[in-house]
């Protein structure tokens, strides 16, 4: 009888251990993407790549001799009826850790054993799931060097292959189309202009893994800072959607740690550890996308979206290596980890804005958003998460560029319109709403470096106080 395979953020077909269950069941397999609220929730640019990984997909789904079929729905609802039409006796999907996922996977769990259909979760998602960490009292880790020292012997279990074949039903149930659902229509930004910047589908992932073992991840712990070269794995966008398991990337590069040694290959391993801490934390602690993780931060007088706020949006700040990256994100949907923390301490810190509203123009710009690092990133950034940077410590973007972009090389690339092509292609991306041209001379900063840190600072003192 068949098996209906519930896909989210597992969009590949190697390293799958909830695919390699439904074949291993012996009948047919239907796979099926939902598109139900959370779906519709999703930021503009990451729902956008969403559904070019749902075209990839099904293409790789084509060529084992299946399909994957597109519904739309409250997914209990559409799975209660996809087991009615198919005959199917059981589902199998991956787990995800967020409240929002967890709530609706209990349901649709219970629901479905309750018709006496076989329901059932499987890892790999994460490294280690959430709860098989735990401290020496019992407890979850709130801070990530210990957490790391907890994992970091422990074994992962090594990828599963990729299936030969995806056996067929008789007849396929039927299916909505991607072009119907237009994924893509809210962005507001060139989209074409996006695309040309993105790598997508399981493919694509692991030529990315492979050349990344080949060179940059010997030199990782060395260029990992530096925005102004190509020395990071740029593997997110492929992991935040599961087009490559996260297993496999560990195996790689624990092979070159073990073949080769170095200080880059356990640097790289510990990144992918960050990302698994933070799935950690958003299952232990849910409020940590919505709330000040430290409770006592929810009193600090942050300012709401406000004029400053929407110049740093659009890389209008007049402090260069904020507004490069601003519009590199733009541009990409992408933008380098060292930026990331500068942009965010500017705009927590100097511009004293919650860092809600930075969080939320990432969700909607990042086609890597991952609902965990995203909100860890920026409560760490802002003072008010676990294992955070102290607000105290506010990071001076002249002397970060200097340090980590010293020849201006990143700056030029997304700000000089005369030299080069990405710093045009801003302008082809941007809403003609924003009115502005590259004609435009170059802003003015918005508040001075020192007076903007002192702010901060005595922002800090009264909240203390
Ligand atoms: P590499 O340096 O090659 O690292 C390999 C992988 O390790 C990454 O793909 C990622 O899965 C993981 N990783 C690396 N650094 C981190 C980190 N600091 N936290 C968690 N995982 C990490 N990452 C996202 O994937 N999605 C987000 O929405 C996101 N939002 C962020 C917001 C802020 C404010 C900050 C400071 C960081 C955020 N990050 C986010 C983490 C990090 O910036 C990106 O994972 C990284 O830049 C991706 O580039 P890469 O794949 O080349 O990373």
């Amino acid at each position: 009888s068949p098996t209906i395979l519930w896909l989210r953020r597992d969009l590949r077909l190697s390293d799958h251990p909830a695919l390699v269950a439904a074949i291993g069941r012996g009948g047919p397999v239907i796979p099926v993407f939902i598109r139900d609220g959370q779906v519709d929730d999703m930021g503009a640019a990451p729902k956008w790549r969403l559904g070019l990984s749902l075209d990839d997909l099904a293409k790789r789904f084509e060529e084992k001799g299946s399909r994957l079929i597109f519904r739309s729905g409250e997914a209990l609802d559409v799975l209660l009826k996809l087991v009615e039409e198919t005959g199917a006796t059981a589902v199998h999907w991956s787990r995800l850790y967020d409240s929002r996922s967890i709530d609706r996977d209990s349901k649709v769990k219970s629901a479905l054993k309750d018709t006496g259909i076989e329901a059932v979760s499987h890892e790999g998602h994460v490294l280690h799931e959430p709860w098989t960490v735990e401290t020496g009292t019992g407890g979850f880790y709130k801070v990530y060097t210990p957490y790391w020292k907890a994992v970091k012997d422990r074994d992962v279990p090594e990828p599963e292959a990729t299936p030969s074949t995806v056996p067929a039903p008789d007849t396929w149930p039927s299916s909505e189309t991607l072009e119907a659902w237009a994924l893509g229509t809210s962005m507001r930004r060139g989209a074409d202009v996006v695309a040309r910047y993105v790598s997508v589908g399981e493919e694509a992932a692991r030529g990315r893994l492979g050349s990344f073992m080949g060179h940059g991840i010997h030199s990782y712990s060395d260029e990992r800072d530096r925005p102004d070269h190509d020395g990071t794995s740029r593997l997110s966008q492929h992991l935040a959607l599961g087009e490559i398991g996260i297993r496999t990337v560990w195996h790689a590069a624990y092979r070159q740690l073990h073949d080769k040694g170095g200080a880059g290959p356990e640097t790289f391993l510990k990144e992918l550890v960050w990302r698994d801490f933070a799935w950690h934390l958003i299952h232990h602690t849910p409020h940590i996308r919505d709330t000040a993780w430290r409770e006592e931060w929810a009193e600090f007088p942050w300012q709401k979206d406000n004029a400053e706020a929407t110049k740093w949006k659009r890389g209008l700040t007049g402090e260069p290596i904020v507004d490069a990256g601003m519009r590199e994100l733009y541009v990409t949907g992408y933008m380098h980890n060292r930026v990331r923390m500068i942009v965010a301490s500017y705009l927590t810190k100097h511009l004293m804005t919650s860092w809600r509203v930075g969080h939320d123009w990432f969700e909607d710009c990042l086609v890597d958003h991952d609902p965990a690092s995203n909100a860890l990133g920026w409560q760490w950034s802002a003072g008010s998460g676990p294992d955070a940077t102290p607000y105290f410590r506010v990071f001076n973007p002249q002397t970060q560029a200097e340090k980590f972009d010293p020849d201006g090389v990143y700056r030029k690339r997304w700000l000089d319109v005369d030299a080069s092509d990405e710093a045009a292609a801003f302008y082809d991306a941007i809403p003609e709403s924003w009115g502005l041209s590259p004609d435009d001379a170059y802003p003015e900063r918005m508040i001075g470096l020192k007076e903007g840190r002192q702010r901060a600072l005595d922002a800090y003192e009264d909240f203390k106080n």
